[in-house]
Formats: C-alpha cells, structure tokens, sequence
C-alpha cells in the first residue's frame, strides 16, 4: 500500500501543498481530481520521488521513501506528453525501463522483457519505430509499457488521455482500466476531468489548494459532497 502522511511542500510563498494523508491499498485505483494548480502534479512528482517535501512522509510498502532516490522507487510514471526518447525506438524505449533497474538483467531477458510488455500493451509490430513514427494513441502504449517494465509498486499516470482524440479517449480510459484490473498494480490518475475520474477509480481525491477535501467513491462523492466546492466542482458536468 501506499501512505501519504500530512505532505507539504511551499514553492516562495505558494502552499502547493499542506497537510495531505491518502492511503492508497494494493491494487486500488484512486484518482486525483481538482483544478488547474491545485496540486495534484506536484503531490505526483513527489511520490515519483522527482520533487522533495517540506515536510510530512511517503510510505510504500512500509518502506518510508525519504531519500529514495527516483530510480529505486520502483514508481512506474506515464507523464502528459509520455517523455519518450525520440532517438530511441519503440523497443530501446521500453528496455530503458529495464537497464535503469538496479539489478539489471541480461540482454537476451531485457528483449523477452520488451517483447512480452509490448504484448501486453498490445503494439508488437512496432519495436522498431521511431517514437514520432508512431501516433499518439500508441505513444501512449509505449508510455506505459516502459512504465511497467520496472514492475512497478505504484502507477503514477499524469493526465495520460489529455493529448488523445476525444474519440478514442473513451475506449482507451475502459482499456487502462482493465489492464489495471489484470495487473492488480496500485494506480494513481492524476486529472481535471472529472467524468474521467469518477469512470476510472475506484476513489477520487478531489483536491482544492493543496489539500484534499475529500476522498470517496465516486457515488458518495455525488451524493454526499463534503463542501459546497466539492459540489459544485463535481457539477461541471462536461
Ligand atoms: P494543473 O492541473 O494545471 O497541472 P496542478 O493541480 O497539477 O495544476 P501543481 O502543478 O501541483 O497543480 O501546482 C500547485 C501550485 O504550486 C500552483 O500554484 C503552482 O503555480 C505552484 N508550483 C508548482 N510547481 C512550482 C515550481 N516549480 N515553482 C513555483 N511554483 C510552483
């Protein structure tokens, strides 16, 4: 599981930050939803062990995370714009995820690795392309096949379906979910969508300036808002 303890984190003046506890169970998606500067990105980049604290701890696994650096965090991250490596292909994208692990395995197990996630993320013809060779859709795919190639303890994704076509964003959303739901992995969403949130989690955090107001299923958050922002956030229907 995953315990977040009273976090906080100041940029100058600006409270990013104060006094966030969420507990996260094995295998529970939970979604991050609140408005543009929020929070959320910052509360992800720590967890990502990319951004320090203030103060306040992250436990994974019991494991206190303070001064972990990112790599042995075993924290698969899919960023916004999936940061792939454009001179790399598809396959040497993916089998970064492998060579940054601390025990690294041999060449001949990195390509089964790569071939087995590309499986799974369902893009096997393309190992050999280049990441701008590729649409976005399937940038994504390779987002999360090198985010799962260090089998992750924690997904982090970071508004993975903002950059796709509202079309296929739907079908993508019910597929993440069901490749979560396979995986069994702890998952955090990072969004401002909130039909986005409510569709995929399992519990929503809705955030409001650095804090999280409240933290439900998606049927008690409609039915018993915590405060009137919560409501009327939530009622911004799309
Ligand atoms: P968005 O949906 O727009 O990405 P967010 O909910 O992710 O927003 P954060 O990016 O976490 O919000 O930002 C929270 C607050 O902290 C904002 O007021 C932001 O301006 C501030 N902030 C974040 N990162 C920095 C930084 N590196 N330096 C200064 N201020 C920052």
């Amino acid at each position: 599981s995953i315990e977040i303890r009273d976090v906080a984190r100041r940029f100058g003046s600006t409270a990013a930050l104060e006094g966030v506890s969420l507990t996260v169970a094995r295998g529970e998606f939970v979604a991050l939803l609140g408005p543009s500067g929020s929070g959320k990105t910052t509360l992800l980049r720590i967890l990502a062990g990319l951004e320090g604290t203030d103060s306040g701890t992250v436990r994974v696994d019991g494991e206190d995370m303070t001064g972990v650096p990112a790599r042995e965090r075993r924290i698969g991250v899919v960023f916004q714009q999936y940061a792939l490596f454009r001179h790399m292909t598809v396959f040497e994208n993916v089998a970064f995820g492998l060579r940054v692990r601390k025990r690294r395995p041999p060449e001949a197990e990195i390509a089964r690795r790569v071939r087995e996630l590309l499986a799974l993320v369902q893009i096997p013809e393309l190992e050999r392309r280049y990441p701008d060779q590729v649409s976005g859709g399937q940038r994504q795919r390779v987002a999360l096949a090198r985010a799962l190639a260090i089998e992750p303890r924690l997904l982090l994704l970071d508004e993975p379906f903002g950059a796709l076509d509202a079309l296929v964003r739907k079908d993508v959303r019910r597929w993440v979910r069901g490749l979560h739901d396979r995986l069994g992995i702890s998952t955090i969403l990072v969004t401002h969508d909130q039909e986005e949130a409510m569709e995929m989690a399992d519990r929503v955090a809705v955030m409001e300036r650095g804090r999280i107001v409240q933290c439900d299923t998606a049927e008690v958050l409609l039915r018993d808002p915590a405060t009137p922002f919560v409501a009327g956030f939530l009622g911004e229907a799309s």
